[in-house]
């Protein structure tokens, strides 16, 4: 009778773990980083304020899918147009919609859009998926489509035809607000400002036992968020709000190891690959 009773016990205790534990693998995303083409031999001072010299980096363009059993989710979008592929020689360019192809994903299918920035090679892309609403923070649009192209104004990296595709999101209303620091766009994936990349980037922690940053631009390399290393100055609207973002971006994941930059090869080493889709988590 005791041991029934002990059993009766761990039983009971036992179902509501299972169940927590279903929740949180049904809830959490699994995150993977897909490589749509790549720049050979960049300068590396490129990317990290103070470097000198003439070592050379080969940079991927990375699209991040996020999916849990609800939402299938991008963190930027790449971008798709000819003219940036001539202008910085990109190889192996796949166009944004065809290279979700390589994680199982068909473009219909992604029902959201976070954009870390307006750069061409992050904002352009979120034209090419028909059914997903697009979050971008408030003060970035605001920006872009006004005061960038004042004098005085700073529209440095950015496409006039996406500032169109963009207007042209938000009368359709798919185009969504993030408004400002330590929001949560969407249940388990918050935004963070600061990093300063331009003149309102975000960038996200996506929740979970073991939280994952990615930074975007707001840190290009490894070496940057290993090192605390600003981007380059001419890279940032803020070299000391940047410094304290990748700060902070390490805090927020919990461990140097959970924060992702926006373009380093290593992703697709450090991480297990197939082809060109890098698991960061399962
Ligand atoms: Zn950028």
């Amino acid at each position: 009778m005791q041991y029934k009773v002990t059993n009766f016990i761990a039983l009971i205790l036992l179902i509501p773990m299972l169940f927590v534990a279903e929740t949180r693998a049904g809830d959490e995303y699994s995150i993977r980083a897909i490589s749509f083409g790549e720049v050979k031999g960049v300068n590396r001072s490129f990317f990290v304020e103070g470097e000198a010299g003439e070592d050379k980096v080969d940079i991927p363009f990375v699209i991040w899918l996020l999916q849990n059993k609800d939402r299938t989710v991008l963190f930027d979008a790449g971008y798709f147009r000819e003219s940036w592929t001539k202008q910085w020689n990109t190889q192996n360019f796949v166009s944004p919609d065809k290279a979700v192809a390589n994680a199982g994903v068909k473009p219909e299918e992604v029902t959201d859009i976070i954009v870390s920035h307006m750069h061409w090679d992050h904002a352009q892309g979120a034209l090419l998926f028909p059914n997903a609403n697009v979050w971008i923070q408030e003060d970035e649009y605001v920006y872009y489509t006004g005061g960038a192209w004042q004098e005085g104004g700073n529209s440095g990296g950015i496409d006039k035809r996406d500032v169109e595709g963009f207007v042209k999101l938000n009368l359709e209303g798919r185009l969504k607000f993030v408004k400002g620091d330590n929001v949560e766009v969407i249940k388990g994936i918050h935004a963070y400002t600061g990093g300063k990349h331009t003149f309102q980037s975000q960038y996200i922690r996506v929740d979970g036992k073991e939280p994952v940053v990615l930074a975007s631009d707001n840190a290009y390399l490894f070496q940057n968020i290993e090192t605390q290393t600003p981007i380059n100055k001419n890279a940032t609207f803020s070299l000391l709000s940047n410094r304290k973002a990748i700060k902070r971006m390490i805090e927020l994941a919990g461990s140097v190891k959970r924060v992702m930059p926006g373009h380093d090869p290593a992703i697709f080493e450090r991480f297990p690959t197939k082809g060109r889709v890098a698991t960061i988590r399962e």
